[in-house]
């Protein structure tokens, strides 16, 4: 690898093909898509704050970091999964972040879930150290991102997008460039914004179609043929007994966790602020899932927000 410039594509033949990458973060998400980079030859350097999680992929064949700024040491690319923006802040800031540390023209990935300003800040900070960044947010959850089969949403340079994909596409399917840097997180956190008021509205009308007498697979069937018709009530539908295999035939066990649906909803909320975008519905349904997980139900799937209407069967 040839470095010194800001970009990742240094050079057209030095393609990031089987090359060194560093990893940070190696929680649900990450560590299945770390043994994916494993299985396509490229080689590891990982850190976690839990040694347990470490180990694991050392255990796979990574090579065992001590620190965030450890493990960009000789790397060729570094990517981070973590939880969400302080974190990102923390790995890469500060006087000992990984930006410190970097060795400029490394090209990196942020994947995690954060606030579209903290990735342009983040990237700003990065670009002054010769560093392209791109933001990578996924879709696909856990299972997703088993299979290899994770969407990327990617905001940055097309020049570095372009670049970057080789990596991408050995964790996921659709790696798509939504424009400048933070566009990735934008399209992630605005469609979990319409997924969440489609997931309550779906909700609200089954349960109330239900107390009113019909029944619920009756009622989906003509919903789904009609303009009431959305992917939480054809696909995902959170009535009990309308569809299997989804989290509503299984108590609402696996799926996307309602307390990741509302962090997504706080970072939609924080960035309508910042934009002073009026946030009506999001508003209100952040603080649906706010009660939801107050009530305890965090750890279920986040169509679990029909029990806001009705009792667990
Ligand atoms: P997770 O909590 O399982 O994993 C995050 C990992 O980061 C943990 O192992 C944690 O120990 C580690 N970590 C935290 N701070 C660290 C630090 N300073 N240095 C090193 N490691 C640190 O979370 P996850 O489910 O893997 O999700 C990761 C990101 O992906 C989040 O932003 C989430 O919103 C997003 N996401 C998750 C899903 C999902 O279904 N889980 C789906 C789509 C997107």
């Amino acid at each position: 690898m040839v470095r010194g410039c800001v970009g990742f594509a240094r050079d057209p033949y030095d393609d990031l093909v089987e090359v060194k990458i560093g990893f940070v973060g190696l929680g649900h998400m990450g560590a299945p898509m770390c043994r994916n980079l494993l299985r396509q030859g490229h080689a590891l350097r990982v850190y976690d704050v839990v040694p347990g999680a470490v180990r694991a992929l050392a255990e796979a064949g990574a090579e065992a970091a001590v620190s965030a700024p450890d493990c960009v040491r000789g790397v060729d690319a570094f990517v981070t999964m973590l939880p969400s923006s302080p974190h990102v802040r923390a790995v890469y800031g500060g006087a000992e972040g990984v930006l410190s540390k970097v060795a400029p023209g490394t090209p990196l990935i942020d994947c995690s879930t954060i606030d579209p300003l903290t990735a342009r800040e983040v990237a700003m900070d990065a670009k002054a150290k010769g560093c392209a960044m791109i933001d990578a947010p996924v879709s696909g959850g856990v299972a997703g991102a088993e299979a290899a089969t994770l969407t990327f949403m990617v905001g940055g340079d097309a020049r570095d997008f372009e670049a970057a994909k080789p990596i991408l596409q050995c964790m996921g399917k659709n790696i798509v460039h939504c424009g400048a840097p933070g566009n990735g997180q934008v399209a992630k956190i605005c469609n979990n914004l319409m997924l969440a008021i489609e997931m309550i509205a779906t909700a609200e009308g089954m349960t109330l179609a239900a107390k009113l007498g019909m029944d619920p697979k009756v009622f989906a069937s003509i919903v789904n043929t009609s303009s009431g018709r959305c992917w939480s009530s054809d696909t995902y539908n959170p009535f009990p007994g309308v569809l299997e295999n989804v989290p509503a035939a299984r108590g609402y066990a696996g799926g996307f966790g309602a307390d990741l649906m509302l962090k997504d909803l706080t970072l939609v909320a924080d960035a309508a602020k910042a934009a002073a975008h009026p946030l009506l519905l999001g508003a209100l349904a952040q603080q649906i899932y706010q009660k939801h997980s107050a009530d305890g139900h965090g750890g279920k799937d986040f169509s679990s927000v029909i029990l806001q209407y009705m009792k667990a069967p």
